[in-house]
């Protein structure tokens, strides 16, 4: 059997047509959805990261703005930036590009940002309406994969889904919208003895750990869907998963491929989410 692909380009062209519509449809009232990117330091991945975040969002119908600042900014002066954008009413959604220089805490810059603005979905706030089921924004990357579910028609309702990697910003939240569908889930991270042992076991398995080759075909079962979110380089430089593609596609059902499967919805569910938080902020100054 050979793997059906979930193409994340596809995908995002149809969700960003769809948030551009909206974002045109806000703009007829008046509001114009904005998202406020802040890069501190050189980080030469950072840089890409934010430029093409920039661009979708202008591609879309979204206002942005980037901020760049140098590494020594302080973390005080960093804070007090956050503040201004959380006060700014042409700013919907905060991005903080992550990693910051070492002399910063990542994590109170990420709480001092305002849930209501918190695109990311890196809040405790935004985790704790996670976990609890109730209003506020997913982190972005473990939504498109939902979003790559979804566009297959998979009903997770029943199955088991094996997640491996813990980090806050894929696999927990990964894990509890998956449970949140009713999947059976389990976590995997670097103490799991004998991983493979779980992953055949797996209707649906979802690589982020960020090591080539952490799933091979022998440790899949015929016809799960495999999602990658890892994005390494195999000794070419190209970048590639966590997944043994070629391999892997021989035995399972659905795939992702990297590059084009879910680091460009990690992006357009940015979009989605900034448009979403501006559609609140016009509902809520309408009531
Ligand atoms: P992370 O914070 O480094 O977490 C990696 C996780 O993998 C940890 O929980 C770790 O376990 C686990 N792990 C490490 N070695 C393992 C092994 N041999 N077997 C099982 N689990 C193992 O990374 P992250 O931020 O979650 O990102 C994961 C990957 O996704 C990276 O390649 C990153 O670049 C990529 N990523 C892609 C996108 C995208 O848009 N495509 C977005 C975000 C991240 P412990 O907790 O025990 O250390």
């Amino acid at each position: 059997m050979t793997a059906q692909l979930i193409d994340g380009n596809a995908l995002s062209a149809r969700l960003r047509a769809d948030v551009a519509s909206r974002a045109a449809a806000l703009k007829a009232r008046g509001v114009v959805p904005g998202l406020a990117v802040v890069l501190v330091g050189e980080n030469p991945a950072s840089q890409v990261y934010v430029r093409n975040k920039v661009k979708a969002c202008n591609d879309n119908g979204l206002h942005s703005v980037l901020e760049k600042h140098p590494a020594e900014l302080s973390e005080a002066a960093l804070l007090a930036r956050v503040e201004a954008l959380n006060a700014d009413p042409a700013i919907h959604g905060i991005l903080v590009q992550l990693p910051l220089p070492a002399h910063i805490d990542a994590q109170k810059v990420i709480e001092a940002i305002a849930p209501a603005k918190d695109v990311d979905g890196f809040h405790v706030a935004s985790a704790g309406a996670l976990m609890t089921g109730s209003s506020g924004f997913w982190p972005c990357t473990p939504y498109g994969c939902m979003k790559m579910l979804e566009s297959i028609g998979y009903d997770l309702r029943g199955k088991h889904a094996v997640v491996i990697g813990r980090s806050n910003i894929v696999g927990k939240p990964m894990a509890l919208m998956l449970l949140a569908k009713n999947a059976t889930v389990t976590i995997c991270h670097s103490a799991t003895p004998d991983l493979g042992a779980f992953t055949r076991q797996a209707d649906v398995v979802v690589a982020a750990v960020g090591k080539r080759n952490v799933l091979t075909a022998d440790m899949v079962k015929p016809g799960a869907v495999v999602i990658d979110v890892g994005m390494n380089r195999n000794d070419e430089g190209k970048l590639c998963g966590d997944v043994d593609f070629a391999g892997v596609r021989e035995v399972a059902g659905w795939i992702t491929p990297v590059p084009g499967g879910v680091g460009p919805m990690t992006i357009t569910m940015l979009l989605v989410n900034t448009l979403e938080a501006a559609e609140r902020a016009a509902a809520a100054s309408a009531t």
